[in-house]
């Protein structure tokens, strides 16, 4: 039964005097407010806070986080953002005091533990990168982006290039162009062909001296592993350009191929996705980026350095971009993802990446017949499916049976991404989901298409809110209660 007091906003749940805490009356000497603040640092009114119980404040926070959607809670076939379920080993690990109350301004000597860790995640990104140079820095993927990105261009500067240019495919994530746009580029973009890979022609007519880098995920967005990718890095770097690889789809390929092997020269790791770090909610994330030697100069400082006896911040280091971050980035989720590593150790990252791609190949097999691939029978770690053949037949949207798969205890799939395929539903499994779930899922959407055109318009009808108006709620947040 839902509590729909307790749902209430809280400043409803307010009533004048309530209190969280009483405390004993003090036993510090009384001293006038005038003297111990003056008037002009002090607020004219007191702040508008609600008044309530420390139980109204627990059960209105619980009730709330119960309408939400989680790992914890459903299977979450997010594409491209691989919501697998988060070990609790790794908050665990991530919780210990020696890791939890470390103070960022510690001498280097009493933290040597944690610049250890550090230091051993650095490497071990880079032998999975197969690429030189770490930085952890970085606070997110698309940070991460940026990041490499003024890596590339302090390269280019120092060589005395003027490149001007970040060429992507039309298929890539939005993060991409942005990251370009922020790092001072032009944002360029590359065609794809209609069986999703990059179009040769377009990018080889569009590559010139003025071209900084080209940014590829591969495997791509729609699921497939880019056929051409060694030629289109030999046509990158034959322009003089950099090839950068976009993390995020590490889920398909870990200890299978390594992005430096195919010639990418710089990368962003997700380890929210990739490693099972927990996402959203504007907690922190993190996206260390690996590069190749020669781009290891430029890359932001400290990194970590050990000298054979001692862990220490580099900060000497003349040709870096500089920070990024304060101290060494986020380093918590940086904790869980080196203990999802060490966990599995080499041979069950592979097998993470295997499992990945057969549960993707047996919801594809298993859904094409009611929502055709157009990318064909085989897929990566996701798979771009098409709402368009019972949009026709029947007039339901991607969005509608997104909608609807709520209803059923269900998150959706991404929906009308990537926007080179119509009514498209991108579905990532994860390989932390078993046989039984994925057939579950797989009924739920052969049931939907069978529901009432009207209902399926009307999802979700099990929710606290059906359908908001996203765009006004993106562009005018309402932060505030109305008084
Ligand atoms: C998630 C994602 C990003 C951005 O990563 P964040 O960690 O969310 O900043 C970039 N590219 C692709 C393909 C992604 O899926």
């Amino acid at each position: 039964m839902r509590n729909t007091r307790a749902l209430s906003p809280i400043f409803e749940l307010s009533a004048p005097g309530r209190r969280g805490a009483t405390l004993p009356p003090s036993d510090v000497p009384y001293a006038a407010l005038d003297e111990i603040l003056p008037a002009e640092a002090r607020a004219d009114a007191l702040p508008d806070l609600p008044e309530v119980a420390e139980g109204d404040v627990v059960r209105h926070y619980t009730c709330i986080s119960q309408l939400n959607m989680s790992v914890d809670t459903h299977f979450y076939p997010l594409g491209s953002c691989t919501m697998k379920y988060n070990p609790k080993r790794n908050e665990r690990l991530a919780s210990l005091p020696g890791m939890l109350d470390l103070h960022p301004y510690q001498s280097e000597a009493s933290h040597q533990g944690m610049l250890q860790l550090l230091f051993e995640l650095q490497q071990m990104l880079a032998e999975i990168a197969g690429l030189e140079a770490v930085s952890l820095q970085p606070a997110a993927g698309a940070h991460g982006e940026l990041a490499a990105l003024m890596t590339a261009a302090a390269y280019f500067r120092d060589r005395g290039e003027h490149r001007t240019k970040v060429l992507a495919p039309d298929s890539a994530h939005g993060t991409n162009p942005a990251s370009a746009a922020v790092a001072g580029f032009d944002a360029v973009t590359v065609r794809s062909t209609p069986d999703g890979y990059v179009d040769l022609e377009d990018l080889k007519a569009k590559l010139d001296d003025q071209s900084a880098v080209f940014m590829i995920t591969n495997p791509s967005t729609l699921g497939m592993f880019e056929r051409n990718i060694k030629p289109i890095a030999d046509m990158v770097h034959a322009a003089g350009g950099l090839l950068y690889l976009d993390g995020a789809n590490m889920n398909a390929i870990l200890g299978i191929a390594r992005p430096g092997d195919f010639g990418a020269d710089m990368m962003h790791y997700n380890p929210h996705k990739t490693f099972s770090g927990p996402h959203g909610g504007g907690g922190p994330g993190a996206g260390p980026i690996a590069v190749r030697g020669m781009l290891g100069p430029y890359l932001p400082a400290p990194v970590v350095a050990f000298d054979g006896v001692r862990y220490r911040l580099d900060y000497d280091r003349p040709k870096s971009i500089g920070r990024v971050r304060s101290f060494f980035g986020n380093v918590g989720v940086l904790v869980r993802a080196y203990c999802y590593i060490r966990t599995y150790g080499g041979k069950g990252l592979r097998e993470v990446s295997e499992n990945a791609v057969l549960n993707a190949n047996y919801l594809l097999s298993k859904l094409k017949h009611i929502f055709p691939v157009p990318q064909g029978d085989r897929c990566m770690h996701e798979f771009v499916a098409t709402a368009s053949k019972i949009k026709a037949e029947r007039g339901i949207s991607a969005m509608d049976i997104a909608k609807r798969l709520l209803d059923y205890g269900f998150h959706a799939p991404t929906v009308y991404f990537p926007i080179t395929v119509k009514e498209s539903m991108m579905i990532e499994p994860t390989e932390t989901e078993s046989k039984e779930t994925l057939d579950a899922f797989a009924e739920a959407l052969f049931r939907i298409t069978e529901e009432p055109a009207d209902l399926l318009h009307e999802a979700p009808h099990s929710t606290g809110i059906s359908r908001p108006d996203e765009v006004k709620a993106a562009r005018q947040p309402q932060t505030s209660w109305p008084k």
